[in-house]
């Protein structure tokens, strides 16, 4: 089959569009014959050697496709299921041997390319807003790279949940594409202090939360941005990661609450991953969540998919097809 591999870290180029052996599935995986897969953002870290995974290594952590062969002890999946999951490696490829337990079903009607749209992105965006910081009508929210996979999505969520967004993008393409996902305020901030601007909305109140996946270039910044008892959700690096910080400066500041949350620990159990997969097909379904899948590549051209990532070329979502 067709893989994407990497043997070092290093820019898109490490990426290998190379023929590997279809993997062997033990007794609890079920063989996935991906139809479409994911990219997200922490593929390029994996890449680049920021988050270190054992090499040489088959990329992409999300995908959807039907089910071509189960494994011993598998109960729920059988050959032709239509299926999704994400958090388990080597979905840059034509198939994919996955942990029954990471696997769930594709509603009718919802197809392959939503499947692989939805489930690391979705998750995430659902994990940040009804467990980090459980997201309460009125709440003032701050949310960067919001015309993003995840920021569109988590924008949707915060206004179904009563809250009142601001938004941060680096063009007003991508200014337009967050308001239209219900976004309150939406601040260019490539071009405008972001802090000024939070305070100057709010009235000088600053925001209940922060989803901050941008990092380095934003964390110190977005900390001033919240009010009294406010949360700093730092869930991702995507301008660098943050590697200094002191925090008994949380004190002075308001008793701030900080963390560095994963998806992998807020989907660890099969009771987690229905709960947050379920709501978000059932969103879909109901027309109350919109995807905006947007950009399509050929598996044999990942290397520019990663790419326009890193170069903020994209918006929303970001699929490969085999
Ligand atoms: P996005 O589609 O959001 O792409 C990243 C965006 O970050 C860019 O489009 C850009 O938007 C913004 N950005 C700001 N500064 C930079 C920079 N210096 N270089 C590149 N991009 C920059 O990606 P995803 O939706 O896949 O992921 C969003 C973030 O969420 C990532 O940081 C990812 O690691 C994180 N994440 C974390 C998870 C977790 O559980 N912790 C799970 C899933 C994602 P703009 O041009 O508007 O600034």
């Amino acid at each position: 089959m067709k893989a994407v591999r990497i043997k070092e870290y290093g820019g898109p180029e490490v990426m290998s569009y190379e023929d590997i052996d279809i993997p062997i599935v033990s007794e609890t995986d079920v063989l996935v014959k991906i139809a479409a897969s994911g990219i997200n953002y922490i593929d390029t870290y994996q890449r680049s050697g920021l988050y270190q995974i054992p090499l040489p290594a088959t990329l992409g952590l999300e995908a959807a496709g039907i089910v071509e062969e189960v494994g011993s002890a598998v109960t729920n999946f059988k050959v032709g299921d239509r299926v999704a999951y994400t958090s388990v490696p080597g979905a840059y490829a034509e198939y994919a041997a996955v942990p029954e337990e990471k696997i769930v079903a594709l509603a009718e009607g919802v197809s392959f390319e939503q499947g692989a749209a939805t489930m690391l992105q979705g998750c995430t965006a659902h994990y940040l807003c009804k467990s980090t910081y459980v997201v309460k009508e009125g709440d003032r929210c701050l949310i960067h790279a919001a015309a993003g996979g995840v920021g569109l999505l988590l924008i949707q969520m915060v206004k179904n949940a009563g809250g009142f967004v601001i938004g941060t993008v680096s063009t007003e393409e991508k200014a337009a594409l967050a308001k239209a996902a219900g976004a309150d305020e939406v601040i260019l901030y490539s071009e405008k202090d972001f802090e000024t601007e939070v305070k100057r909305i709010t009235a000088g109140a600053g925001v209940n939360v922060v989803y901050d996946s941008v990092g380095k270039s934003t964390f110190e910044k977005s900390i001033d941005c919240l009010s009294k008892l406010g949360y700093m959700v730092l869930y991702g690096n995507a301008s660098g990661p943050v590697t200094e910080f002191n925090p008994a400066t949380l004190g002075p500041k308001g008793s701030l609450f900080l963390t560095r949350p994963t998806l992998f620990d807020y989907t660890a159990d099969r009771e987690s991953l229905d709960w947050r997969s379920g709501d978000v097909f059932s969103w879909i379904a109901d027309g109350s969540l919109k995807l905006r899948i947007e950009h399509f590549y050929p598996l044999a051209d990942v290397q520019q998919a990663h790419i326009d990532l890193e170069g903020r070329k994209t918006t929303g979502k970001v699929i490969l097809t085999p």
